[in-house]
């Protein structure tokens, strides 16, 4: 089973932490990454933040110097995206036809995001995933443009904080009644809300998209209230899906690769890390996929460690940061399914922390301008007793 290798499929945070442990524990024999981008492993969140914001050089949106992969001896396929898992052939086929054969496989291929109903094909509509996508959306906002973002997720609220920042004018139109309400509830999406407001982010809730108006570019978007806004470009953060439509047929799932804690899926060899997969979660006894940059990074080196026989430390509660106007925010285990919320500290002057519990326990935890306080909530939340597996 090892003599093809290990090769690992997906070329972002989590490949590249893969990679890197691999060859740090002692794995000499041969190495492949797949990656459908003509990009080496890069960075994401500064995408939204200070790359977008022009503040931050390319260069250094990436993990490691060019050289790095080679002088490690880590073949990187470039611009050649997995279209197929022959588990069979143990082989992974890509788009050019290509069969690259596996004795071990890392599946890291990330997510894509939501497409809009009705947007595709204008000019001027905007997602966010990959350095291509900033690059592009970097050169349409500017003092005086008038920027609609769709979706009140954490991408759509940074690229409208950011966008704020380089003089934009800018709309978030969101169809919950709070941003990020699924995650964090109403009465902190509420704050959310105030936010964006009091900056100067014109923040449409319960509001949906009835129509695009315009023919090669979205010149405003009509709300099902009859309202228009003017538009000069449209950025859609309205979520994302694992990339993993190319698992069709393998047998391992499309929704997130199902996943033990150290990455291993129910194939022999085969083992999945970050956005593409579905780790099990032993504190809430379900699968959970996280989409956070800390769980895609351990995900992928606990992966390798497990590919080589070591084991695997427990995975800490889950962790996410965004950068908003200025603040620091960060949140830390789930919050969905707590039965009460308490706040301490001073919501209006952005300095505060909402712990969730459930049963009287502790389950997670936001942090708004606190980032002193990260580390005591985390072993907090650590302490609490885990269920046992379901
Ligand atoms: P990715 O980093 O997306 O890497 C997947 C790679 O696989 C990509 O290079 C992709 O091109 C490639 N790929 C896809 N399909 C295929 C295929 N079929 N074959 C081969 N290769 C393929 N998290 C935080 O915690 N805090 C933040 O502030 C934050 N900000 C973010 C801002 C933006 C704009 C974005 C997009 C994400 C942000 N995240 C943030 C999320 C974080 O970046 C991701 O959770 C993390 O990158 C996931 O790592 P990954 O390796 O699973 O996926």
């Amino acid at each position: 089973m090892t003599q093809n290798g290990i090769v690992i499929a997906g070329g972002g945070l989590a490949a590249q932490r893969a990679a890197e442990t691999l060859r740090r524990t002692g794995y000499d024999g041969s190495l492949r990454m797949i990656a459908a981008e003509l990009e080496l492993p890069y960075d994401r969140p500064p995408l939204s933040k200070d790359f977008l914001a022009g503040e931050l050089d390319e260069r250094m949106l990436r993990f490691r110097a060019d050289d790095w992969y080679a002088d490690n001896s880590i073949d990187v396929l470039l611009g050649d995206p997995a279209a197929a898992l022959d588990t069979a052939e143990r082989a992974v086929v890509l788009e050019s036809g290509r069969h690259v054969p596996f004795g071990r496989l890392l599946i890291a291929t990330g997510s894509a995001p939501r497409a809009l109903p009705g947007s595709t094909g204008y000019e001027n509509v905007h997602e966010l995933r990959t350095l291509g996508d900033a690059r592009r959306l970097r050169g349409a906002l500017g003092a005086g443009s008038r920027l609609v973002v769709v979706g009140a997720g954490f991408i759509g609220l940074e690229v409208a904080s950011t966008a704020l920042r380089l003089g934009a004018e800018v709309t978030i139109v969101e169809a919950a009644p709070a941003p990020l309400a699924s995650v964090l509830g109403t009465e902190l999406g509420h704050w959310f809300a105030r936010l964006h407001r009091e900056e100067g982010i014109d923040v449409r809730l319960s509001a949906r998209i009835a129509r695009l108006h315009g023919t090669r570019t979205v010149k405003s978007v009509e709300l099902d209230d009859g309202d228009r806004i003017a538009c000069d470009t449209l950025v859609v953060g309205i979520g994302t899906t694992p990339a993993t439509a190319w698992l069709a047929g393998s047998g391992l799932d499309e929704d997130g690769v199902r996943v033990d804690a150290a990455g291993a899926t129910a194939v022999p060899g085969v083992y999945a890390a970050g956005d593409a997969s579905r780790p099990f979660d032993p504190r809430q006894g379900v699968h959970v996929r996280t989409e956070h940059w800390e769980g895609a990074a351990r995900q992928g080196a606990a992966a390798a460690r497990a590919m080589l026989g070591h084991p695997v430390p427990p995975a800490p509660p889950p962790s996410f940061w965004s950068d908003q106007h200025g603040i620091r925010i960060q949140y830390l285990g789930h919050a969905r399914g707590a039965d009460r919320v308490a706040i301490d500290g001073d919501p209006p002057a952005r300095d505060f922390t909402a712990t969730f519990s459930r049963h009287g326990r502790p389950v997670g935890a936001l942090l708004v301008g606190r980032p002193h306080a990260l580390a005591e909530v985390r072993r907090r939340l650590a302490a609490t007793p885990e269920r046992t597996a379901v």
